[in-house]
């Protein structure tokens, strides 16, 4: 069955159909067993009936049997004349056995019934239990009760009843259940086919909705929220919070893409007229070492973007496996303080390191290299001749911060928060000078920026974090912080600290 409206029919109609088997059941046990009660009170106010009136009779010191010549002790004419006129089948039976009076529908009897019925009266007990016998091709119940005086010519009296009024209300339930149950049936299919259908329009809308929307142009739309706080109302809100994070994803990969195409577009037209100027017959050698120069420059330059293109698609992708190991910052602190002396010798800075502690941390030697080199020579690119850069390293608790503090051009506070992002830089036109009819590009200073968000994924991927201060015009200081490797030492430390707390 294809559709949920027709499986949840089909299971309302199943579970429908149990409870009306069960229902049913349980009615008709009821009934019989009511129908069985009232017929054996019935026979037992029967007997008490018969009883009475005997027992009348002899109480006013009247004889309640007489000789008959013929059959022996009979009921006297008067009282048989009395009992004739109560229905039913009922006998009277006197002192060791004897059969005192028959009622008129016993005496219709066949015989071989009536000798049934006697038998079954002689042998009931007389404590009033029902007992239930088949003769005459039916089946009675039979009750026999004895007078209460002992001084009566009876010994018991017995009522048999029909019991074909209980089979009457068996065959009345069956046949109210089978002509009412199928109707019930098919009204409560057709009603549970509507309320599911009804229940499901929705659904249905939203599919299509969600099916308009994913066309890919028009993620901007959302799904309306009909009743706030129902199960649809949730899943709308579920799914607008999917869509506008894929919105936010596919405009952040649509950005990336078309960023990435900009920047090589770039140094492809400068090299492109590298090339051409190199291969001009009218062009001295000089000039064409020159052109050369700048296109092997350019290349270099793309070459840079590719890899870092490339670092942050596996990065994404989570393919890159970090070589993990013990590094010890101190001799990589002097390494990347080296690099930056030379580099702010370039840029008329002062370079320094005024705090280095000892510190390891469990990382990959070249990536940690590569993200102090970054901030360092961020620091060097963005700082006017006559500043300084500053480096350190200090330990706080479990955790070991570089950072570096320049006094350059710092960042406004509406570019801070962006960037880490990839492609981001806070002044185009500061950093970067595209090449002009007058002359070749300038050396640029400002780079793809795309080195501060590989900074982050390392410090991340270190299980680390990295953060900026900075003003416009003052400078800024980046900070990475990174989790101390567990040495022997350290680890020693930690169990002395955690004995003597559980000592005191
Ligand atoms: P880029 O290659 O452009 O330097 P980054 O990702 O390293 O790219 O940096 C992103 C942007 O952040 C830079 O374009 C620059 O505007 C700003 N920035 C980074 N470091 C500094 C710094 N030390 N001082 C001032 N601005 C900085």
């Amino acid at each position: 069955m294809s559709s949920i409206r027709a499986r949840l029919t089909a299971s309302f109609a199943a579970a429908l159909l149990a409870t009306m088997a069960a229902f049913a059941v349980t009615l008709f046990l009821t009934r019989r067993a009511r129908i069985y009660d009232e017929l054996q009170r019935a026979a037992l106010a029967q007997t008490e009936l018969v009883l009475g009136i005997v027992g009348q009779a002899e109480l006013g010191g009247r004889l309640a049997a007489v000789e008959d010549s013929l059959v022996g002790l009979v009921l006297t004419p008067d009282l048989q004349d009395v009992l004739d006129e109560i229905p039913g089948y009922f006998l009277i039976i006197g002192e060791g056995g004897r059969f005192l009076y028959f009622s008129p529908a016993v005496r219709r009897f066949s015989l071989d019934t009536l000798t049934q019925l006697q038998d079954a009266a002689l042998h009931a007990p007389t404590t009033g239990n029902a007992q239930m016998l088949a003769f005459g091709s039916r089946e009675w119940l039979v009750v026999a009760r004895a007078p209460r005086s002992v001084k009566s010519a009876l010994s018991r009296v017995a009522v048999a009843v029909d019991t074909r009024s209980r089979d009457q209300a068996r065959s009345e339930v069956l046949g109210t259940i089978v002509v009412i149950a199928p109707l019930l049936l098919l009204a409560a299919i057709g009603v549970a086919y509507a309320i599911a259908g009804r229940a499901f329009e929705p659904v249905n809308r939203m599919i299509n909705e969600v099916q308009a929307i994913t066309d890919g142009r028009s993620l901007h739309r959302r799904l309306p929220v009909d009743e706030p706080g129902d199960e649809l109302a949730r899943l709308a809100i579920t799914l607008n919070e999917m869509m506008e994070r894929l919105e936010k994803s596919f405009g952040g990969l649509r950005r990336f893409t078309a960023d990435a195409s900009h920047e090589l577009k770039t140094p492809l037209t400068v090299l492109r007229a590298d090339v051409e100027r190199a291969m001009s017959p009218n062009v001295v050698r000089a000039e064409r070492l020159i052109a050369l120069e700048e296109a092997l420059h350019e290349t270099t330059r793309m070459a840079d973007l590719v890899d870092s293109l490339l670092t942050l698609a596996r990065a994404d992708e989570g393919r890159f496996d970090l070589h993990r190991e013990p590094v010890d910052l101190e001799p990589l602190a002097h390494e990347v303080l080296e690099t930056a002396v030379i580099l702010g010798e370039d840029a008329g800075l002062a370079v320094s390191m005024p705090s280095l502690e000892p510190a390891t941390v469990m990382g990959d030697h070249t990536r940690l290299r590569q993200m102090f080199l970054n901030l360092v020579m961020n620091s060097v690119k963005y700082s006017p001749r006559g500043g300084s850069v500053e480096i350190s390293i200090v330990k706080t608790g479990k955790t070991v911060a570089f950072s570096v503090r320049d006094t350059g051009i710092g960042i406004s506070a509406a570019d801070l928060p962006h960037v880490f992002e990839r492609f981001y830089r806070a002044d185009r036109a500061r950093t970067r000078r595209a090449p002009t009819s007058e002359g070749p590009l300038e050396i640029e200073r400002g780079g793809f920026g795309l080195g501060l968000a590989i900074c982050q994924w390392i410090a991340e991927a270190h299980g680390g974090a990295i953060t900026v201060r900075s003003r416009l015009g003052r400078g800024s200081t980046f900070t990475v912080t990174l989790p101390l490797a567990e040495t022997p030492e350290s680890a020693d430390a930690a169990v002395a600290t955690a004995l003597s707390s559980r000592n005191e």
